[in-house]
């Protein structure tokens, strides 16, 4: 989890100590603590938070642990959630804008669109609601005037996710002053979404 927090920055996903995430653990979830810098965290930073949102740590858990904690409680496929504000997710965030299916690679968050949640204070079980609804059917999405939430199976795939949805977020910026993207149809997104599920070195 550490090494996967030192990651935040570099991939362009936090900045300062934005950002947070978290692991799901027997009978609750491991997260990153509050506001601390992610280049100091030690492995003895990480909090445990149990399913009745107690701690017993020296260091808070992250603030936005109930919405990590509502993810996992909503998706019992959620084996890893990452938070951060990331610049072009953000952007489009502060817009309250969703990403459209412009690119095949919007199938990697579960179907044709990643949406906006409507804002609400950070931390907040209102934003942990919205968040939720907002990821019905998908592994990712937005939070407007604040960043992005996404979850995978684990840590690695999850921050992969969140990285592709800012590359999105990117390519969706870049071609709005071009003319606003082509768009592929739901039908596609569909078959690809059916094509990941075999992507890869697996065997046939
Ligand atoms: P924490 O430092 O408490 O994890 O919060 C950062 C953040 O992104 C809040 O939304
Ligand atoms: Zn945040």
């Amino acid at each position: 989890m550490v090494e996967q927090a030192r990651r935040l920055r570099p991939l362009g996903l936090a900045t300062g100590t934005s950002g947070n995430l978290s692991e799901r653990g027997t009978g609750g979830m491991w997260i990153t603590p509050s506001g601390i810098d992610y280049d100091q965290l030690q492995p003895e930073d990480i909090v445990f938070v149990d399913d009745a949102g107690r701690w017993q740590h020296a260091l808070a858990p992250s603030s936005e642990w109930r919405m990590h904690q509502a993810v996992y409680q909503a998706r019992p496929e959620a084996g890893a959630v990452v938070h951060g504000h990331p610049t072009y997710a953000t952007v489009l965030a502060i817009r309250g804008l969703e990403i459209p299916p412009l690119h095949y690679m919007i199938a990697a968050a579960g179907g044709p669109t990643i949406r906006c949640a409507p804002y609400h204070t950070y931390g907040t079980a209102e934003l942990s609601a919205a968040a939720v609804a907002a990821l019905d059917g998908r592994k990712a999405c937005l939070l407007a005037n604040h960043g992005l939430l996404a979850f995978e199976r684990d840590l690695e795939r999850a921050m992969w996710l969140a990285r592709e949805v800012e590359t999105l977020a990117q390519q969706y910026v870049m071609c709005l002053p071009l003319g606003g993207p082509v768009l592929l149809d739901e039908a596609e997104i569909a078959r690809v979404v059916e094509k990941f599920a075999h992507y890869g070195q697996r065997a046939r």
